[in-house]
């Protein structure tokens, strides 16, 4: 983009020269006379022969119809006067009887030189370091002054192999995605291949996933395979405050795509200009435009050519429709988040980049971080490998990666937060009480680790479980364990203290938001059976959902997750009060150690063998 770009300093650089010349022709053609004029008296022509007589005349001009002449005061001051010039034959003669007058001359012109570096060289030095200052700034805010100069032009950076620097094997897990897009890129390299067959190639592939599941490193990853000239540019920077700016980026944009083919185009976070068109939003004429372009270009290139289009976005159903039909995004690459196989192959690809101990257990982590992405898995190996430098060793261990995972599902420890003897003592029993429940049910993961150590997140402790296996499914049996589990907090605060604390909060917000998806979306009540009565607004961005019920139904759906909720509530009291000498013991184990291992949990459970429920 080198060559662009000096092209657009160039121009700017014209279009600065040209003002400035005409600021500079028109302080020469009335700043200076002004000021000039300013310097001189208008007076009568009386008053000039009056100082001639006097004698205090120095110089006089004689213009077509003034007269300049200098006087000099008796304190040695000069002061020039200019006068109207009245018919008198005299004058020369009486200026050359009185004598000592220079007449022949021009007062106003100073030295030529002077006179030359004021009017012209003055100014231009000016500008020049005008020019200097303006330029320093652009540069520092790329793109400030620079897009306001370069108006319309897309802004997309030609990444080639070596920039990238990524490959397919960066990409760890999403073996479908990788599989699509290795056909695009066996394309670029032959498309006679292709041609021959009378294939033709799809013209744009869009990455849709949840956000940090590596759909812009698949991009990139894709760059660096193919070979070929790739563009990068996000959705919003087509976003413009003027319109049809955005419209015409989208040009230049596939003008250029269409000089360096073969070659990829790559747009992120598409949806900025690709939401759907509908007639309530008006006003928004910009985005229209931009999107409107887009689908002209899209349509206009031929797909034999080797142009092809790859788009990246989290919110695919808020799409414009056209954008997806055959011909324009027709593919769908889905990078989801990665399963157990995923995960521990994620990890093994970033623990490239740290040292590490040799005997590192990453499926154990793997396991620990159900529903994390791609992202935050690489957060976890570096985490872990600042911890390692915190406390002095120069390999990760397996306890940096297991404290890291916590940092990132609960933030860091809050080692000097002051709790009192009493709140400790009722957090203990609210942990212990959501693992005594665990356990006891069979439905339910095996408790992992307990802690009462308070997090940066606001958890005063928490309760890990971690599953055996990967789980795709959850049984009707395994969400009522799941919540009775998180009813098993506040049934130990209220067996043991009988009272109740604000510390359940998230336990019930939790358990509530399982208990309604069991009766809206599972289909897992007796009195709706299956009928869905919530749909899902933003499947990879939270996952907001909205009632499509009558108001009745949206009551009795209230009845109904209450009574599972209540259900599973007594059913953890019931567990805690069969237990409640093991629920003493294993709190006062906690609340000594204030963080305990599973094992170390199963151990106390199991001495005096309580029979399972
Ligand atoms: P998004 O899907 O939101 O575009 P990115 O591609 O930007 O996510 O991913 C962010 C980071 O997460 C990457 O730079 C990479 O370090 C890590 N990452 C995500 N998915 C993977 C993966 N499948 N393999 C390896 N690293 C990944
Ligand atoms: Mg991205
Ligand atoms: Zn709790």
């Amino acid at each position: 983009m080198k060559e662009e770009k000096n092209k657009n300093n160039k121009r700017s650089f014209l279009i600065f020269a040209i003002i400035a010349l005409i600021l500079i022709l028109v302080y020469n053609a009335f700043v200076i006379p002004a000021v000039k004029k300013a310097k001189i008296k208008d007076t009568n022509y009386s008053f000039f022969l009056k100082q001639v007589d006097d004698g205090t005349v120095e110089q006089v001009q004689i213009k077509e119809d003034t007269i300049l002449f200098k006087v000099k005061g008796a304190d040695g001051s000069e002061q020039l006067y200019s006068t109207i010039r009245v018919e008198d034959p005299d004058l020369v003669t009486r200026l050359y009887e009185k004598g000592g007058i220079d007449f022949t001359g021009s007062i106003e012109e100073q030295n030529p030189v002077a006179s030359f570096l004021v009017s012209w060289v003055l100014p231009l030095v000016f500008m020049i370091i005008l020019w200097n200052i303006l330029m320093k700034g652009m540069s520092k805010r790329m793109g400030g002054l620079g897009n306001a100069m370069s108006f319309g032009k897309s802004n997309a950076k030609i990444y080639v192999k070596a920039q990238t620097g990524k490959t397919f094997a960066d990409v760890a897990g999403q073996d479908e995605a990788k599989e699509a897009l290795v056909e695009i890129v066996d394309f670029l390299h032959n498309p006679g291949k292709y041609a021959d067959i009378g294939a033709n190639l799809p013209k744009g592939a869009l990455l849709v996933g949840p956000p940090g599941t590596g759909k812009t490193l698949l991009a990139q990853a894709v760059a660096g395979e193919a070979n070929v000239p790739f563009f990068s540019i996000s959705g919003s920077e087509f976003v413009e405050m003027f319109v049809g700016m955005g419209a015409a980026k989208v040009r230049d944009l596939f003008q250029q795509a269409n000089e360096k083919a073969p070659c990829i185009v790559f747009i992120d976070e598409i949806d900025t200009i690709g939401k759907k068109r509908d007639g309530t939003h008006s006003g928004n004429d910009e985005r229209e435009q931009t999107l409107n372009q887009l689908l002209t270009e899209m349509d206009g290139f031929d797909g034999k050519k080797g142009v092809v289009i790859l788009a990246a976005t989290n919110r695919p159903e808020s799409l414009d429709p056209a954008l997806l039909r055959p011909g324009r995004f027709d593919r769908r690459i889905p990078a989801e988040l990665p399963d157990l196989a995923g995960r521990e192959a994620i990890l093994k690809v970033h623990a490239k980049k740290v040292r590490i101990e040799p005997d590192v257990d990453f499926n154990a982590i793997g396991r620990a971080t159900a529903g994390a992405s791609g992202a935050e898995l690489a957060n976890i190996i570096n985490e872990a490998a600042l911890r390692a430098v915190r406390n002095g060793r120069n390999q990760v261990s397996q306890s940096d990666l297991e404290e890291s995972v916590e940092v990132v599902i609960a933030g860091y420890q809050r080692k000097n937060a002051v709790i009192s003897q009493k709140e400790k003592e009722l957090i203990a029993y609210h942990e212990i009480g959501h693992a005594l429940v665990a356990a006891m049910q069979k439905d339910s993961a095996p408790v992992h680790k307990i802690t009462i150590i308070p997090r940066t997140s606001g958890a005063l402790g928490y309760t890990m479980q971690v599953d055996e296996g990967e789980k795709f499914l959850m049984t009707k049996e395994e969400a009522l364990a799941r919540i009775a589990t998180l009813t098993g907090g506040r049934s130990a605060e209220e067996l043991v203290f009988n009272t109740c604390t604000s510390g359940a909060s998230n336990d019930i917000e939790k358990a509530t938001q399982l208990a309604r998806a069991m009766v809206t979306r599972y289909g897992m009540s007796s009195s709706f059976d299956m009928v869905a009565l919530e749909t899902v607004n933003n499947q990879y961005l939270g996952g907001d959902t909205s009632l499509v019920c009558s108001p009745e139904t949206a009551a009795k759906i209230d009845e109904e997750v209450s009574s599972i909720v209540r259900n599973a509530h007594s059913k953890a009291v019931k567990i805690l009060s069969d237990n409640v000498t093991k629920l003493h013991e294993l709190a006062g184990f906690l609340l000594e150690r204030e963080t305990i291992t599973g094992e170390e949990f199963m151990e106390i459970l199991k001495r005096d063998n309580v029979p399972a429920i």
